[in-house]
């Protein structure tokens, strides 16, 4: 790739964020212990989702300190509504580290941060990057997708393992850390707006001109001086995705409201609701319509599943009553 390919392409895309970025919270900080609650809440929730949790999450826990010292069924009361609670005991846990063994210095290297729990290579180059302003790639599905397109005129599903993936990533990235910053963020938004998985809207788009996914839509085109290129692109990525499926073969999916997560979710609502332990049995009837005593082993797998992801305790091993790990307890016993 040219060093004058490259420039080209970051000028046009950091021009066009400046006037068309988000204005989102988290863009509003430097401070990494906000930027890794937004990221940890962005890997399974939506933005606009995200953003009123955001707030109010660090209204509650606005430090390193003040969230490791919660107790672990505080945190996951405060992350109501967002779903995949062992996020909120990760998080508590990312920051008793840092606390105990980093002296409460956040680390600010991918490296350093791919060592803490739940942190995988996009989060740990999206804190580098946004909060240290490190020259680090950060991957997601948006970002990969556009820049697949822009670069290598890829317009479906590239073919790579992560390594390379992040590899290619990060040999694109501007070496100037401001300019990474307004980089990476310019490309999400891109890529969640612009240049969408089915439809990619061309001819909006800030790299109309650079992009080699639309210049070769444009060869393809019988005119190709005046050719639209998003419908070419379009029918492109439908004939790639049609291949795609066909060749997968994936195994049908059990629908969610029988899936375990589904459950596993039904039952945190219910022991956050409760201000102390429950029985198994009186837990059933409330999370599954049709509740029959035999499902109790199936039961007691999924708290198990729970106690295992410190999500929930036993509050008494004799009589099976699960409570939100850290609250205060009476035990409720036959
Ligand atoms: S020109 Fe089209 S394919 Fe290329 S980055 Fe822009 S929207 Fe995506």
């Amino acid at each position: 790739m040219s060093d004058d390919f490259c420039e080209d392409i970051w000028l046009a895309l950091i021009r066009w964020y400046r006037l068309n970025g988000r204005d989102l919270p988290w863009r509003h900080t430097n401070d990494p212990y906000a930027i890794l609650v937004s990221e940890i809440m962005l890997q399974q929730t939506q933005v606009e989702r995200a953003i009123i949790k955001y707030q109010e999450f660090l209204e509650t826990f606005p430090t390193l300190q003040s969230l490791a010292a919660a107790a672990p069924a505080d945190v996951i009361r405060a992350w109501a509504t967002l779903g995949y609670n062992s996020r909120a005991i990760r998080l508590q846990t990312i920051a008793k580290i840092i606390l105990t063994q980093y002296n409460g210095v956040f680390p600010s290297e991918p490296e350093q941060l791919l060592l803490l729990p739940g942190i995988g290579a996009y989060t740990a180059g999206a804190v580098a990057c946004f909060a240290f302003k490190k020259s680090a790639a950060a991957v997601d599905t948006n970002i990969r997708r556009t820049l697949w397109r822009i670069f290598k005129g890829e317009v479906f599903k590239p073919a790579n393992t992560p390594k390379e993936e992040y590899a290619f990533a990060q040999s694109v990235v501007p070496p100037n850390g401001d300019d990474a910053y307004l980089w990476n963020q310019a490309l999400m938004d891109l890529g969640s707006s612009v240049c969408l998985p089915a439809a990619p809207k061309c001819d909006i788009c800030p790299l109309i001109n650079n992009c080699r996914a639309a210049v070769i839509a444009r060869r393809h085109s019988l005119f190709p001086e005046d050719a639209s290129v998003a419908p070419i692109l379009r029918a492109a990525i439908a004939e790639e995705s049609e291949k795609y499926i066909v060749g997968s073969q994936k195994r049908p999916q059990k629908p969610f409201r029988q899936s375990s997560r589904f459950f596993r979710g039904r039952i945190i609502h219910a022991l956050r609701e409760q201000p102390g332990a429950i029985l198994l049995t009186e837990l059933g009837p409330m999370i599954k319509q049709d509740w029959e005593e035999h499902n109790l082993s199936w039961l007691e797998d999924l708290v198990s599943g729970l106690v295992r992801d410190k999500l929930a305790i036993w509050a008494d091993d004799l009589h099976m009553a699960a409570t939100l790990d850290g609250a205060s307890t009476d035990l409720l016993l036959d």
